[in-house]
């Protein structure tokens, strides 16, 4: 198959939900994965939880940016937005993102120079048009958006262009793997490896989950049927009590990974001996950081970061939803407290965030369902 429409197929899809129907021990409870933010967008967005058995549940992982991101390190990054002469620049979900004073579009509201941009090589470009100001970008993401963070910082030395920085919160996604792996909550059977992550990382760096923990691994595409073939092949592979990485999204994904990226990676970026997730507390060697070549670029050498640590507000249960413990329903706050227009939580505020995936496309079938409107 070459063309989405073919991804998307009604019969095609009906054919592997009938199959993965079959498959299932209907005595069993399957927990599957997925750890990739834009899996969970497209489980919601096209209700495929709807056409799987009942027995064989989904869980949303820690793959949204900007849902990990802990709400001191806004604050860090918005601080920097307060030096005279500076623009902070941000990808546009970043833009909404509650801090503790309020989210980027809030306080420029209140007069602060911060902008929304769609790349780091746009924030580059401004960086160069407006040579009297200093223009810091607030980069975040795994490995699917550094590497243009790191082609951007090569860029930079190259024009010696000294009037722009990076504020890093890139993550890698191994280490919160591990994190839930290692959790005293964890029961999960398998994973939907994260498609985006690795087109860059390739699958290789998923054998530990295999032969270590023996769960099964399979890295999809965002289509439907992607994403129903993967789960057929996580299911097989339990039938078969087996514990494998396997490729369901060969089309995109090289097994090696990306090498050009990621070498552009290894020459900009060194590992973090630690950094705090959202969630899932403090994980070491887990985001990256500038390597001191680098320091002229580097928001936390440049500028006095204060380091702030914020714990979330005692009801949100963000945490318990990241790691795939709660549905994002049954957090206290959904729909009510917390909602897109007024996210109390960063899942309830980028689109793969589980909490506003769920509110979008969810939340009013179970309201016909369990006649209980939600109010918002
Ligand atoms: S509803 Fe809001 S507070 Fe609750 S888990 Fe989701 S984002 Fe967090």
């Amino acid at each position: 198959m070459k063309y989405v429409d073919e991804f998307r197929d009604p019969q095609l899809i009906r054919n592997v939900a009938g199959e993965i129907a079959r498959s299932v021990d209907p005595n069993h409870e399957y927990r599957i994965m997925e750890v990739c933010g834009g899996h969970t967008h497209a489980i919601y967005r096209h209700g495929l939880q709807d056409v799987l058995p009942e027995n064989l549940r989904l869980v949303h992982g820690p793959g949204c940016p900007v849902c990990v991101l802990p709400t001191g390190r806004v604050d860090d990054g918005l601080s920097i937005a307060e030096h005279p002469g500076v623009i902070l620049t941000a990808f546009g979900d970043m833009m909404r993102v509650p801090g503790t004073r309020g989210t980027p579009l809030e306080l420029k509201a209140r007069g602060a120079d911060i902008r929304m941009v769609y790349s780091p090589l746009d924030a580059l470009r401004l960086a160069q048009n407006e040579p009297t100001k200093h223009v810091c970008f607030f980069a975040i993401g795994f490995e699917t958006t550094a590497p243009s963070t790191a082609l951007t910082l090569l860029r930079a030395k190259a024009l010696g262009v000294r009037n722009f920085s990076i504020f890093c919160n890139h993550v890698t996604i191994v280490p919160a793997i591990r994190a839930i792996l290692e959790s005293p909550d964890m029961r999960l059977d398998g994973f939907i490896g994260p498609g985006h992550v690795s087109t860059v990382s390739g699958c290789r760096p998923y054998e530990f989950i295999a032969r270590d923990y023996g769960k099964p691994v399979v890295v999809a595409g965002f289509e439907p049927l992607d994403l129903l073939e993967a789960i057929l092949m996580v299911v097989r592979q339990l039938n078969a009590k087996e514990a494998k990485v396997e490729n369901q999204y060969r089309r995109i994904v090289p097994w090696e990974g990306n090498m050009p990226a990621l070498r552009a990676m290894s020459d900009v970026f060194e590992l973090r001996p630690y950094f705090e997730w959202r969630g899932l507390g403090f994980i070491s060697q887990s985001a990256l950081k500038l390597l001191p070549a680098y320091a002229a670029w580097d928001a936390e050498v440049q500028f006095e970061i204060p380091g702030v640590r914020v714990t979330d507000p005692r009801a949100a249960q963000c945490g318990e939803v990241l790691k795939g413990v709660l549905r994002p329903p049954q957090c206290k706050l959904f729909g009510k407290e917390c909602n897109p227009e007024h996210p109390v939580g960063a899942l309830m505020v980028s689109s793969e965030g589980a909490c506003a995936a769920y509110y979008r496309y969810v939340r009013y079938e179970d309201d016909a369902a369990n006649a209980q409107p939600v109010t918002s």
